[in-house]
């Protein structure tokens, strides 16, 4: 079958690979229909993970179900299932108390597993023909059958729940002014996800005019940070206090477009957003820091975050993988009901063998790249 791969650093390759097969009678295989790209594949992209050459990448995957072990119980063939980024067992401690990204079983000594993704397990990814699901009956996700809402369902992979599960982390509550940091597509779910929450003012900031203005359009305030200092402007516009929460959409990026360096200090422009006692949720992903990295930045990320200041404004924080499972099967019903319609952020759905170029004008934050979906079959 055909599948994306990963060459080196900045380089994705359409190759023929082993065909995905049932290896567990707990599996199901998944006729891929929509994989979609993500600013998470874009750490490996960029070549700061140490990801091995040969991975195959997609762990936003959605489709239908083609064949089934002997063991599952619920899902048939021809059902059509999106599945969480995260792979979980569904019987640990951790997936028992909802903590599906934190799966105890499916990736010996690491937190959770996932698709396509380095350290995140044995798990090949999506971007492919076909797909295995193990621990089908738990990670399936059943959807209405047909072609309807193709893009709003592939988003209840990972980007849906994950904006929703930041405004989580930050128990984002009616009435309550939310700054999110990044208008990727996570940062724009973010948002989109504070405002069904309720918020009463939503602050949107990043430097790419094209996501601004899809912030707009929402309903949020954009704030540009290449033209004035975001923190000040989110503190003009409360009464000099500060949001209530605050919302890291971005992590830790190496390098911006311009190939200047850009250290991790999203989080203390965070902390001076919110206000004393506020609480911010972290979604954007933090590479643990690598001795041997590539930049100083990469050696010292995490060192640079300002703990004391956290610690004077009484700063409470939730971090981590999304816990897709805690959230899907809520947001999938406000899809087919009308009531959400995350499709917005996607600004292309191109077939398998355009990915190389779909993943370069993504990473280039090219003019109204927002998030790309691919679509193995077309
Ligand atoms: P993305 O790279 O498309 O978006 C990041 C955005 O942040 C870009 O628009 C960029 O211009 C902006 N940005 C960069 N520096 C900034 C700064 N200093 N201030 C404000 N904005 C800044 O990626 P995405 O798909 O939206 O994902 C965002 C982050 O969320 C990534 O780190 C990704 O790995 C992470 N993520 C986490 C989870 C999870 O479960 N926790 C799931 C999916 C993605
Ligand atoms: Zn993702």
């Amino acid at each position: 079958m055909k599948a994306v791969v990963y060459k080196e650093p900045f380089d994705v390759a359409v190759e023929e690979v082993p065909d995905a097969r049932i290896e567990q009678p707990t599996d199901v295989l998944v006729k891929v229909t929509t994989s979609c790209i993500c600013g998470s594949d874009l750490h490996m992209y960029e070549g700061r993970t140490g990801a091995e050459p040969g991975i195959v990448f997609g762990h936003e995957n959605m489709g239908v179900v083609e064949e089934v072990g002997s063991g599952v119980a619920t899902v048939r063939k021809g059902d059509r299932v999106v599945m969480p980024f995260n792979v979980a067992c569904g019987f640990c401690k951790n997936c028992l108390a909802g903590r599906t990204g934190f799966c105890l079983t499916v990736n010996e000594g690491f937190a959770g597993g996932a698709y396509g993704y380095v350290s995140m397990g044995p798990y090949r990814g999506g971007q492919a023909e076909y797909l295995r699901v193990p621990f089908a009956d738990f990670n399936c996700l059943q959807l209405p059958r047909g072609e309807e809402h193709e893009n709003d369902f592939a988003l209840l992979a990972d980007i849906f729940p994950t904006g929703y599960h930041a405004t989580e982390l930050a128990q984002v509550s009616p009435g309550e002014t939310v700054c999110v940091f990044g208008a990727g597509p996570v940062g724009l779910m973010a948002a989109y996800s504070a405002m069904l929450r309720g918020a009463s003012r939503v602050f949107v900031v990043d430097r790419q005019p094209d996501r601004l203005r899809l912030a707009e359009r929402i309903g949020a305030t954009p704030i540009d940070y290449s033209r004035t200092d975001a923190a000040g402007q989110i503190k003009e516009h409360t009464d000099g206090e500060g949001t209530d929460k605050g919302i890291d959409a971005v992590g830790y990026q190496a390098t911006v477009p311009s190939g200047e360096e850009q250290p991790a200090m999203v989080l203390n422009t965070l902390v001076e957003s919110v206000r004393p006692t506020g609480m911010l949720g972290v979604v954007g992903l933090y590479v643990p820091a690598d001795p041997g990295g590539p930049t100083e930045a990469a050696q010292h990320g995490q060192l640079l975050f300002d703990v004391g200041r956290f610690f004077e404004k009484g700063l409470r924080m939730g971090t981590g993988q999304a816990n897709v499972k805690a959230y899907n099967r809520q947001l999938r019903d406000m899809i087919i009901s009308g009531r959400a319609e995350p499709g917005f952020v996607v600004s292309h759905r191109v077939p398998l063998a355009e990915a190389p170029d779909a993943y370069r004008h993504f990473d280039h934050r090219d003019d109204g790249w927002t998030k790309v979906l691919l679509a193995p079959g077309t």
